[in-house]
């Protein structure tokens, strides 16, 4: 099933209160994070005086019952300490369901029963629920610099017919006309990877004419790269004007396909034998490009797809 939830913030550091927030739904046991909208400040609603909130929506797919979802969302609610003082007050976590399958309960009511009065909730979500109808009533919602989707993030991958990527932490191909298109799309832009992705870069080490990303929960030092330990530290560390291509491995793969803005896969027509495999994403993204090319001297036929959302 699938939900949408509005999150705000008006205490604390919002914006980083909001990226824990998705961090922690994310890791709810069967919930996955389909996508996330921008991140907006907006004036307060109901009770004047307290400071802006950031808010933004999520959407998720889940196979939870609608109010052991509310009791995961409340618990994470606690766990960012939020602190209720009074109906509609200032907070440093909240989070809403704002439309899914429609229940009416004491505890729960979805749609959200403001939803509809409210530009601050309807903006965000319009962005990720496209074909939403709604009316604006002309509240201040301004978008924020520098949230998570205005990240360009890329995901590139060379994957085998069933979207295999590795195995016991190798790449399944090496195919010079692979390497090369790889080369040319991340050349002088910004790459992003995971620990064992730059034990398969040559001599181990960063690739020279571009930004080295590695986000590992590890700390260490790798001369030529910068290291990351969370999410959050990314978004901190990233332009939001560069495009920044992610280029595996899976962990991150999935850590990041929620923000990703296009996949790019090259894609061979043979089925391996792998371990590691490229995240789910046919029911988000659609193609939009694919060139055929067949390798010469052997009979391998390889495509390179494009897809957005
Ligand atoms: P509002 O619901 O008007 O946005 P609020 O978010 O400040 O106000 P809370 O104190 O967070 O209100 O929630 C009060 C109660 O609302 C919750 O304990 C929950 O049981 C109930 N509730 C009803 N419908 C929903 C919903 N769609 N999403 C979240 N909570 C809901
Ligand atoms: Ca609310
Ligand atoms: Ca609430």
């Amino acid at each position: 099933m699938i939900y949408y939830l509005g999150l705000g913030a008006n205490l604390g550091e919002r914006e980083k209160n909001l990226r824990r927030a998705i961090e922690l739904i994310k890791k709810i046991p069967a919930v996955e994070l389909k996508q996330v909208s921008s991140f907006y400040e907006t004036e307060p609603w109901g009770v004047e005086g307290q400071p802006n909130y950031i808010n933004a929506a999520i959407k998720i797919s889940t196979t939870l019952e609608p109010l052991a979802l509310l009791d995961e969302l409340q618990r994470i609610e606690l766990e960012l300490g939020r602190i209720r003082r009074e109906h509609w007050g200032a907070r440093t976590l909240d989070i809403d369901i704002l439309y899914g399958a429609e229940i009416s309960h004491e505890r729960l009511t979805v749609p959200h029963k403001f939803l509809f009065e409210r530009d601050f909730a309807l903006i965000p979500l319009a962005e990720i629920f496209p074909t939403l109808e709604y009316n604006l009533r002309g509240d201040k919602v301004v978008k924020v610099h520098g949230s998570p989707i205005d990240f360009k993030f890329k995901l590139v991958a060379c994957v085998d017919k069933n979207f295999g990527l590795g195995k016991g932490g190798k790449l399944l191909f090496r195919i010079p006309a692979d390497l090369k298109n790889f080369r040319a799309l991340t050349l002088n832009h910004t790459i992003i990877f995971g620990r064992r992705t730059l034990e398969t870069f040559p001599n181990q080490q960063p690739l020279d004419g571009r930004r080295n990303i590695l986000l590992s929960r590890t700390p260490q030092k790798i001369s030529g790269a910068e290291i990351v330990g969370s999410l959050e530290e990314l978004f901190n560390v990233l332009d939001t004007a560069e495009e920044n291509f992610v280029v595996g491995g899976a962990e991150i793969f999935n850590e990041l396909i929620p923000y990703a803005t296009e996949i790019i896969l090259t894609v061979v027509d043979a089925a391996v034998d792998a371990d590691a495999f490229f995240p789910n994403f046919l029911d988000e993204f659609i193609l939009t490009s694919s060139e055929q090319l067949r390798i010469a001297h052997c009979a391998l036929r390889i495509a390179f797809r494009r897809y957005t959302r």
